[in-house]
């Protein structure tokens, strides 16, 4: 509790055996390889595809080994993980996406513990407190922002004013639309980015909204001032085999172009989070430009 930065850093990592972080970085390296390759055979390139490592269940110290390596992307399911491993993890830079259901009461934690990105929006209400939230933060001015959503003012340092950009161009843009007349001049608005889930499995126990409300669903998302969509997320279909795997993913695709085209999704909402340590590659193949990794990193969840 009252250890400086340096100690915990160096008590972190001392408490992983040298062997299991080499494991950890091996099993890396032996993952964004594969990923390079399926990437480059889908989209023409090997940078085409980002990892994001599902790290549920993860001491923050093994989260460190993959930072350290130069992974910067995570992904937790529990809003109370996400919230206590931030600490841990403040030193190290990162982007943290929540990948896992989001109840209305954990949408002040969920962005207080610096969520960059909530993939898992099935629910309109939840979408409607989040911005809604990151309103009543904007009005309270830039500390509070800082402080309380700090993933909505990315590219920015805390101590920096809002005077800069999000990082996109779209998402400058959007911000310059929705400011006007909020706040000071030359600031940009924060935008918190989100994914639609849709559930493309049709399993009753999966979460996700079903492909058949997801245009209604994207368009009430669309029209909030401080979210911005980057594109659909999917569990998939847990099956053995190729053919029982991929429609899942095709499916998302396919959804995603479509509603991009009627102008339910923003034209540049083509982010397709999909695939899995079991199936990534297949999910590449049907076009994933984000897969989410999580055993085939850190090993079998006990
Ligand atoms: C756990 C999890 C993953 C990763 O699963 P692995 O099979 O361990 O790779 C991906 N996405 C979500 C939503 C998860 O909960």
């Amino acid at each position: 509790m009252f250890r400086s930065e340096t100690m915990r850093t160096m008590t972190d990592v001392d408490a992983l055996q040298p062997a299991e972080a080499q494991a950890i970085r091996d099993r890396l390296d032996e993952v964004a390889a594969k990923v390079r390759t399926a990437a480059n055979e889908a989209h023409g390139s090997p940078e085409a595809v980002r990892i994001l490592l599902a790290t549920k269940t993860q001491p923050a110290a093994r989260i460190r080994v993959a930072l350290e390596a130069g992974f910067t992307l995570i992904g937790e399911n529990r809003v109370q993980e996400l919230v206590a491993k931030a600490p841990d993890l403040a030193d190290v830079p990162h982007e943290a996406h929540l990948i896992g259901l989001l109840q209305k009461n954990k949408v002040n934690h969920t962005l207080r513990a610096g969520a960059a990105c909530v993939q898992s929006i099935d629910d309109v209400a939840v979408a409607q407190k989040l911005s809604a939230r990151i309103e009543t933060l904007l009005h309270e001015g830039a500390a509070a922002l800082a402080a309380e959503a700090p993933g909505t003012v990315r590219g920015t340092s805390p101590a920096q004013s809002l005077g800069t950009t999000t990082g996109t161009a779209s998402g400058a843009e959007h911000a310059d639309h929705i400011t006007s007349g909020i706040a000071p001049a030359g600031a940009v608005a924060p935008v918190l980015e989100v994914m639609l889930q849709v559930n493309t499995s049709g399993e009753e126990s999966k979460s996700g909204v079903a492909p058949a409300d997801a245009e209604a669903l994207a368009e009430q998302v669309r029209v909030l001032p401080h979210l911005r969509i980057s594109g659909l997320m999917t569990i998939g279909f847990p099956g053995a085999t190729e053919a029982e795997i991929r429609p899942s993913y095709a499916d998302l695709r396919e959804l995603s172009q479509r509603l991009r085209e009627t102008g339910a999704l923003p034209a540049d909402a083509t982010a397709l989070s999909m695939g899995m340590s079991g199936d990534y590659a297949l999910a590449i193949a049907e076009g994933a430009t984000m897969v989410r990794v999580g055993s085939s990193v850190f090993g079998a969840r006990s």
